[in-house]
């Protein structure tokens, strides 16, 4: 029997109810007051959304590029005019303050915005005359049906990495977000609906692991975006690729923040805290490591520590609130039980967030800004993902150590360096070895119109997310070898 008042799936234009037998609660983590049941859809309802989406493709695909980027300029107007609603849900639903909300919610639009010059982006090139009367030409095609699959701590960002560059190129996509935050993607694909958007082209599939292994095996999905944690990612990687399709997975990280001791230490700290207590540490691009050079290591340590105790912490909707509470209870438990680890490992806990109550909020998952100090690089915490508001701090004694440490480990999300030396931005740069780097800046998260690029155990394939990266992804290119005579007999 089906279950009631799930939330529904939207395949071939329609919202329809989900033949799921199992549901999950969608909880609030600041309130834990439940917001809605998700339904955990089973295979069936996949087949449903690919075979939807594989008719669509025969007639969306010959739609002409500038048409079909029409209704990507419809979703900028209406992401635009909506973005309170959204920005609300997303902070309803994921926990982060009003202002991250808001801010993941320009980077989505940005995508649509870059999408819209899919007839630019798209094209191919061609060479008259490869050899005598010989022309050759490169033109790219949509591949197909796509899927795209996603974590909790973007629910608004996140799919559009990859869903307006899927569309544009001519494709047809299946969305499944995370189980944990579906409210935003529901208010998304309304948006998507009155947009006009022929039936068939985008579906939405609410469910887990069943919804992500019936992606991963069904042969008419020819390509899968994933991003989420290492395992899965290497998860959906492998299988994916066995069953024949195109996969880019961006996965977890630990990203380390080098100050140097000409760094402008007021801003380092500022911009330091931002990257590892902003969306409380729930970022893949949030600086986990924090490593002083020499002297930078007296006056950063203070006022880290200072920034770590005064941030306000508290419900994303309240007004001066710098950051909110963890995903779920889960989290917050194993958190908490990884700063442990760390105190058990030999790091000094400089700043305890554990154990907080925050007035009004008592049963949220909240954990104040953490530094653990003197992290042993060869600890097992030094290369676990934390994923909450917990910065490890280390000192170093040149920037030549510093480097060997971002890259002795497994994780290539982000690097970031804190100077006033061209030199050493410039050595930095060069050597290490993450795929986003940041120079005076905490969170490198690229532009639309460049790649988010993970490097190592961060990424699992070579194209990846937005820009120039997506079409690639999106599009296989044909060549086409071409002879013309006039009269033909003359030529042989
Ligand atoms: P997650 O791996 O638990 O879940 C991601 C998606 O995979 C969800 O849709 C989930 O339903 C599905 N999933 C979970 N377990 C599965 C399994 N066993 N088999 C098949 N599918 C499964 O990740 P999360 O906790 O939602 O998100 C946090 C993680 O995502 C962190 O590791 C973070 O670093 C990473 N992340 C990476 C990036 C990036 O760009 N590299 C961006 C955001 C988040």
């Amino acid at each position: 029997m089906h279950l009631k008042n799930l939330l529904p799936n939207y395949i071939n234009g329609k919202w329809c109810p989900s033949s799921a037998t199992e549901s999950l609660q969608v909880v609030n983590p600041a309130t834990v007051d439940v917001l809605a049941q998700v339904p955990l859809s089973p295979q069936e309802d996949v087949d449903t959304a690919v075979e939807a989406a594989a008719v669509a493709f025969s007639d969306w695909r010959r739609i002409p590029p500038p048409t079909r980027v029409q209704y990507l300029f419809k979703l900028k107007v209406l992401l635009d005019e909506n973005l309170d609603e959204l920005a609300r849900t997303i902070t309803l639903e994921c926990g982060k303050t009003l202002k991250e909300s808001k801010a993941e919610l320009r980077r989505a639009i940005e995508n649509v915005e870059v999408a819209c010059g899919i007839p630019m982006l798209m094209q191919g090139y061609n060479l008259e005359d490869v050899a005598r009367g010989i022309d050759e030409i490169m033109i790219r095609q949509p591949v197909g049906v796509t899927a795209i699959i996603s974590p909790f701590n973007f629910p608004g960002m996140i799919p559009f990495w990859f869903l307006p560059y899927a569309i544009a190129c001519g494709n047809t996509c299946i969305v499944k977000p995370s189980e944990k935050v579906p409210l935003t993607m529901q208010k998304v694909f309304e948006l998507l609906e009155a947009t006009g958007l022929p039936k068939g082209v985008v579906n939405l599939v609410n469910g887990a692991k069943t919804v992500v292994d019936a992606i991963l095996e069904h042969p008419k999905i020819r390509a899968i975006s994933f991003v989420g944690s290492s395992p899965v990612a290497q998860y959906v990687y492998s299988k994916g690729a066995a069953h024949g399709k195109r996969v880019q997975c961006q996965g977890g990280a630990k990203n380390p923040l080098i100050v140097l001791p000409d760094a402008d230490m007021e801003m380092t700290t500022r911009i330091a805290a931002d990257s590892a207590f902003g969306c409380a540490g729930q970022r893949c691009l949030a600086a986990s490591v924090a490593v002083t050079v020499g002297e930078a290591r007296h006056s950063f340590t203070d006022a880290i520590a200072s920034a770590a105790q005064t941030r306000v912490v508290g419900y994303g909707l309240d007004e001066g609130v710098e950051m909110g509470p963890v995903i779920s209870r889960d989290s917050q438990t194993r958190i908490e039980g990884l700063i442990q680890q760390g105190a058990d490992e030999g790091a000094k806990v400089l700043v305890d967030g554990r154990k907080v109550k925050i007035s009004g909020y008592e049963q949220g998952n909240f954990i104040r800004p953490t530094i653990l100090e003197n992290v042993n690089p060869d600890s097992s915490l030094s290369q676990t993902e934390i994923f909450g508001p917990v910065l490890s701090l280390m000192h170093l004694d040149t920037i030549e150590d510093a480097i060997a440490l971002v890259n002795g480990g497994q994780w290539g999300n982000m690097a970031c360096l804190f100077t006033s030396s061209g030199a050493a931005a410039r050595q930095f740069r060069y050597e290490a070895e993450a795929g986003n780097i940041g120079i005076n800046i905490g969170v490198a998260a690229p532009m639309a119109f460049f790649p988010f690029s993970g490097w190592k155990n961060s990424f699992y394939g070579d194209l990846h997310g937005q820009g120039r990266q997506a079409v690639e992804f999106f599009t296989q290119t044909k060549v086409v070898v071409e002879r013309w005579f006039k009269d033909w007999s003359r030529q042989f």
